[in-house]
């Protein structure tokens, strides 16, 4: 789910690639993995049945832990199996294509991962933003999306395909890695933050997640389960799952799962308190109507006071920014413990759109505090870098199925001439990336408090 940008300032020139980042996708990864499918991918290349489950304690903890890139760093595996392990895995990660700090200290990569099948690569954005006293980091659950929220410039990207979970993982490590976040490592340092920059003075720099890059978690969702409890479990990334929020634009068949099978906290991309209006804003409503969708919430399990769902608004003037909208949404909630972030919308070109007056947002806000309900106005971060609140949108697109049938033809016909041939390709995204066209939400402050 995103929401909207500001595209106010040009973004400084992008950074070079480090060495080390680019993944080949010839092999198979161990990122990503269930505890249970490492363990079969152990065995398969030929690790003993009863070496196994400490074979996979030790990668786990290398790779999630330590944060290694490489097998040869895992100085207590033995000498044969790091180099059997080198030739039949990787733990290589995505390309960064570019990467840049924004004079208040946010960070946004652009990460091209390989491609998959027949595909070609793909390319997403992860957006880092620091506070006093925590760091979060947006992921993407997918390239492009399928709704086409009419606030929301990834609503018109098409969906190219879902990540995988190795490829959310991967933004999470690409993230670590970058900002020196292994404290465990010996050596391992932070890049300096810029000056005057907020960076969290003490724990962990990537202390919280949210699931809002591009596309909607919920229609990926055994990938983003399982990267989502990989990041949460005790042995490894050991994010608290009261600090990773995945944001849905409601699709409500899926929020009983998400808070059974996941256990995070949600946010819900509201935007409206009248089916007619949000029809019009969230599309999906016409499908899974606001009543239905505050009932998945007031089910949504283990909520309290201190376990709220967020709801998401963006302040579109004159549309949805009226005390009498301030007010219904106050009804609408009654009974959920909640809290309001308000947005206010950063226009992009084309959009039908305009950001609400600043009276009429903090009217708005009066009205959402006075009935007692948090409703912080987000204030858009990294805006000099276009990272700040809203519409990540990738080139990434998606292959006509006759190109694809030719690709797929194509590929099969180089693998049987040569085994070693890739399916690679120029990267999913036509023409350079304009940063006009690549934004990524950073309206996350104060999420998974
Ligand atoms: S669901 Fe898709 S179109 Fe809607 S706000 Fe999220 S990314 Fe944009």
């Amino acid at each position: 789910m995103t929401a909207s940008l500001s595209l106010a300032h040009r973004s400084p020139a992008p950074v070079g690639v480090p060495a080390g980042v680019s993944a080949s996708g010839a092999l198979p990864s161990l990122i990503g993995l269930t505890r249970e499918a490492m363990a079969a991918a152990l065995v398969a290349a030929g690790v003993p049945e009863r070496q196994v489950r400490m074979r996979v304690a030790q990668l786990w903890h290398w790779i999630y832990v330590r944060g290694v890139s490489d097998f040869a760093s895992m100085s207590n595996v033995s000498k044969d199996l790091r180099a059997d392990l080198e030739r039949k895995f990787t733990l290589a990660r995505p390309e960064i294509v570019a990467e840049q700090v924004s004079a208040d200290g946010t960070r946004k990569w652009l990460m091209r991962f390989p491609a998959r099948g027949a595909g070609r690569p793909v390319e997403v954005e992860t957006v880092y933003i620091p506070e006093e006293g925590r760091g979060t980091l947006c992921i993407s659950s997918q390239v492009g999306c399928t709704l086409t929220c009419s606030f929301c410039h990834t609503g018109t990207q098409k969906l190219v395909r879902n990540l995988t979970a190795e490829e959310i993982v991967a933004q999470l490590l690409v993230a670590r890695d970058r900002l020196g976040d292994y404290p465990e490592v010996r050596g391992a340092a932070p890049l300096a933050a810029p000056e005057g920059a907020m960076v969290p003075g003490e724990g962990r720099l990537v202390s919280n997640i949210v699931m809002m890059g591009m596309g909607e978690p919920l229609y990926n969702f055994d990938n983003v389960k399982q990267a989502l409890l990989i990041a949460a479990d005790g042995d490894g990334l050991s994010l608290s799952k009261r600090r990773i929020t995945l944001s849905t634009s409601g699709v409500v068949p899926m929020i009983p799962r998400a808070g059974e099978e996941i256990g995070v906290m949600l946010a819900i991309s509201l935007h409206a308190v009248r089916d007619d209006l949000r029809d019009e804003l969230v599309p999906l409503n016409r499908k899974h109507p606001i009543k239905d969708l505050l009932d998945a919430c007031r089910a949504y399990p283990g909520l309290s006071n201190a376990r709220r769902i967020t709801f998401e608004y963006v302040m579109l003037k004159g549309v949805n920014d009226a005390p009498a909208d301030a007010l219904e949404l106050v009804r609408l909630l009654k009974g959920i413990p909640a809290k309001i972030n308000l947005i206010p919308f950063n226009p992009w070109p084309g959009s039908p759109y305009e950001c609400s007056d600043w009276d009429a947002i903090e009217r708005f806000a009066e009205i959402v505090n006075h009935a007692g309900y948090a409703s912080p106005i987000r204030t858009p971060r990294g805006r000099d870098i276009l990272a700040a609140c809203g519409q990540l949108k990738s080139e990434s697109e998606r292959m006509r199925i006759k190109d694809r049938r030719a690709l797929e033809a194509g590929a099969a016909a180089a693998a049987s001439a040569d085994e070693g041939a890739s399916d690679g390709g120029a990267p999913d995204r036509g023409a350079a990336p304009s940063q006009a066209d690549l934004a990524m939400r950073a309206m996350v402050s104060g999420l998974g408090d």
